[in-house]
């Protein structure tokens, strides 16, 4: 069973992109838990932070900086960052991800 955000990813399955480079995806979730609610990938199929080794610091460090640079270019000045790890920690999609939640600028 091919993974849903590769799909995304890769154009498989539609989307709302807000943004792509060679490394990240961010698009907007299908079921918003706020005003603004996006998710950000890297196109590189990892499971969840259980999975991620330290040769993914740089990738996660990134994912981070990434989700600040979508929120402020959005106009927000503070917002949520969450990510799930593990069915356990409520992960319902094996692709890890960060969440960003804001409300209306
Ligand atoms: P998790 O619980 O795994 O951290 O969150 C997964 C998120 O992905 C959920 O908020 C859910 O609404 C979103 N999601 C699941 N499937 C799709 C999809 O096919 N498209 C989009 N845009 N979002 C999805
Ligand atoms: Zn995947």
């Amino acid at each position: 069973m091919a993974c849903t955000f590769c799909s995304i990813a890769a154009k498989e399955i539609p989307s709302d992109i807000i943004y792509e480079d060679e490394r990240f995806v961010v698009f907007k979730d299908i079921h918003p838990k706020a005003p603004f609610h996006v998710l950000v990938i890297p196109k590189e199929h990892i499971v969840s932070l259980i999975e991620a080794k330290q040769d993914h610091s740089a990738l996660m460090g990134d994912m981070v900086f990434l989700a600040k640079k979508v929120a402020e270019d959005k106009g927000f000045n503070g917002y949520k960052l969450l990510m799930n790890v593990g069915k356990e920690g409520g992960q319902e999609v094996d692709h890890i991800h960060l969440h960003v939640l804001a409300s209306k600028a």
